[in-house]
């Protein structure tokens, strides 16, 4: 089993790292004030995962995401976390734009996804409901 031991170092910083015990966890000389211990497992973005030890390094990986594991690390101590999907916001952006008919009113054209919308009275009359603010925004 894979174990996160976190321990305050010299400098009263809290410091983790992973430690394999089959039996019962042994810390070590040098640790630190010990803090907190608790149930490890190395995550795979795959379902298909084994523990390889690299003929090149020596090192221990979690294919195929290949990532470095401590010695003695076995595929129990892995868990598969499926790769989420993360929605993007559509972005919403708004400008102000002050009236130069009357100072001190502002309009607000706002963007929504692809589409422009404005308060001002000229997005109603216009036949194609762009005002100058819109049509300012659209040419950049
Ligand atoms: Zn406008």
């Amino acid at each position: 089993m894979l174990w996160k031991l976190t321990t305050t170092n010299k400098y009263g910083n809290l410091r983790s790292r992973i430690v394999h015990s089959n039996g019962p966890l042994t810390i070590g000389q040098g640790f630190g004030p010990f803090v907190g211990v608790s149930l490890f497992r190395y995550q795979s973005k795959k379902s298909y995962f084994g523990i390889f030890k690299s003929p090149v390094d020596g090192k221990h990986y979690l294919t195929p995401d290949w990532t470095e594991v401590i010695e003695g690390t076995t595929i129990n101590d892995v868990v598969h976390i499926p790769k989420v999907k993360v929605e993007i916001p559509k972005e919403k952006e708004e400008w102000l734009f002050e009236s130069s008919s009357d100072p001190g009113q502002f309009y607000k054209v706002r963007k929504i996804g692809a589409t422009y919308k404005c308060s001002c009275p000229g997005a109603w009359r216009a036949k194609d409901r762009e005002c100058k603010h819109i049509k300012s925004m659209k040419n950049g």
